[in-house]
């Protein structure tokens, strides 16, 4: 059995618990690998390498590191299919989607390359004579990375890349899930020839290895992404400490299909949202808000593509909809089911584990379709993350504005209309940190911020340029070469 250990300060180490867990592939419950549970010990050998690491690396003149990224982009593509096998092997995605996220993250590779000789700061006017003035950006220092399984090769690329570009050092928890991919992603920084100990992998429990890294005091600041509540808990302890915290969390997105809507488009996009990655986007569709001249045309064409959605291992491309992650979650899914038909909801299709042939021996939940649901049901309120989405009727524009805007999170909405006058009051109205228009609520690219408002995030954003905002400080300098001592705002006035 493959064993997959830690990677730190450039060596590929077990932990010395001797403590491994093995990590299953969600389609067909095989057991792929065996991965080493580290202790607070291995995030402090981590944490010690990282900083040695950080001294030289920020001296390193920025588009000399980007040359690094540029080797992880071409590394990136050139694997892209071996990675995309892996990503679905152990965590159930189609492989088409797997493809994808790959391809996000060499996106990401070199974009982020391209950043090494921008990293731009503001050159102004100095309000005194024979003075300059000027702001740059300087690393913060040791990132502590803490991600999902669900994009467990994008999200990392969204937050390793800009901390190496920008110059810090990082020591990462990937997701117990999904301990195979970090392990090559890994590998690929290391072959690109970054430095060792600029990343170290360390492999655990989130309650060991993660509480480890969020109390370390020599970590700078914590980037997560992951579930509202442990999101909070990272928050509150790190905040005792004033730790920086970039926190990306849950979202209960709808996709809003107005009377004029074109149907068909809307039924794509929708299917796309709400049954891709079997509902486990962090911006996939989970209520579908709709005007209710259209609602019985949209559902019938919703349930006829479902009744064609086929199930299965993700590793064969006829598969539309894989596993979900593993059996706490499919039980999760069908609690909320329950609660949905309980709380009155009626059930269109799904709601059930699918347990046929080759499929009961993975994590596979039927594709599930609830209609006339009232805004204040729990299925309409809570993060579900599975192939499960809510039809809510509505009368208005308004009214599907102000449903979309009732929950607790805020990452993603979207609208179907052919009124252009609509679409732009619901981009200036609905109040999540990402909107599509005539799109479903999936499909970033990674050149725009990612990110929500409320109950998603703490303000700030993954991927774009905004990602430099989490892993850097402005430093504002003044250079003053009148060889006087000048008083801003006195000597002027
Ligand atoms: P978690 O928030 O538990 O996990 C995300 C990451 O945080 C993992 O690496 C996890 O480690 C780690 N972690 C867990 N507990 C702690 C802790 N106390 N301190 C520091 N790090 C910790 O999400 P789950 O994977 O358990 O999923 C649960 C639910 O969260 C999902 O059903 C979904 O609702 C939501 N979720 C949302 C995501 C999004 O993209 N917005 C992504 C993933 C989940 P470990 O894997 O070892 O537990």
């Amino acid at each position: 059995m493959k064993q997959y250990v830690n990677y730190i300060n450039g060596e590929w180490i077990a932990s010395a618990s001797g403590k491994f867990l093995p990590n299953t592939n969600p389609a067909t419950g095989e057991v792929l690998a065996e991965v080493t549970q580290s202790t607070a010990e291995d995030v402090d050998r981590a944490v010690q390498a990282a900083r040695q690491a950080q001294k030289a690396w920020r001296l390193v003149p920025a588009p000399e590191r980007a040359e690094v990224l540029y080797k992880v982009g071409l590394l990136l593509k050139e694997r892209k299919e071996q990675l995309a096998q892996i990503l679905t092997s152990e965590m159930g995605k189609v492989i088409e989607e797997a493809r994808g996220e790959v391809q996000e993250a060499i996106d990401m590779a070199f974009y982020m390359a391209g950043e090494g000789r921008r990293l731009f700061g503001d050159t102004v006017p100095s309000e005194l004579r024979d003075k300059f003035a000027m702001s740059v950006r300087v690393p913060v220092g040791i990132a502590g990375l803490i991600t999902p399984w669900n994009f467990p090769i994008a999200i990392i690329s969204w937050k390793s890349l800009p901390a190496l570009v920008a110059g810090n050092a990082i020591v990462w928890k990937p997701a117990s899930e999904t301990p195979m991919i970090a392990s090559e992603f890994t590998k690929i920084y290391e072959e690109a020839g970054l430095p060792k100990g600029l990343i170290n992998l360390v492999y655990g429990s989130g309650s060991v290895v993660g509480n480890a890294m969020v109390d370390h005091p020599q970590i700078d600041l914590i980037s997560f992404t992951g579930s509202n509540e442990v999101g909070r808990e990272i928050n509150a302890r790190a905040g005792g400490m004033l730790k920086r915290t970039s926190l990306e969390m849950g979202g209960k997105n709808a996709v809003t299909v107005l009377d004029d809507a074109d149907i068909d488009l809307a039924v794509d996009g929708i299917i796309w949202s709400a049954y891709g990655t079997s509902g486990q986007r962090c911006t996939a569709c989970s209520r579908i808000i709709v005007h209710e001249a259209v609602k019985e045309e949209l559902e019938s064409k919703l349930l006829a593509r479902i009744a064609h959605l086929r199930l299965g291992n993700g590793l064969d491309p006829s598969v539309d909809v894989g596993p979900v992650i593993n059996r706490a979650s499919l039980e999760k899914i069908d609690e909320y089911v329950k609660i949905g038909v309980e709380e009155g909801a009626k059930l269109l299709c799904g709601g059930e584990i699918a347990t046929d042939g080759e499929l009961g021996k993975g994590n596979f939940y039927l594709p599930t379709l609830f209609t006339d649901v009232k805004p204040d049901m729990r299925i309409a309120k809570e993060e579900i993350f599975g192939p499960v989405a809510s039809i809510i009727p509505v009368k208005s524009i308004e009214e599907a504005i102000e449903v979309n805007n009732s929950v607790e999170f805020g990452l993603s909405s979207s609208i179907f209309t052919q009124d252009i006058n609509r679409a732009f009051r619901a981009m200036r109205d609905l109040d999540t940190g990402i909107v599509y228009v005539n799109a479903g609520t999936t499909g970033a690219e990674i050149h725009l911020p990612f990110g929500g408002t409320k109950g998603t995030g703490n303000g700030h954003r993954d991927s774009g340029v905004a990602a430099l905002d989490v892993f850097t400080e402005w430093r504002s300098i003044y250079v003053d070469y009148s060889g006087k001592l000048q008083r801003a705002q006195i000597d002027n006035k």
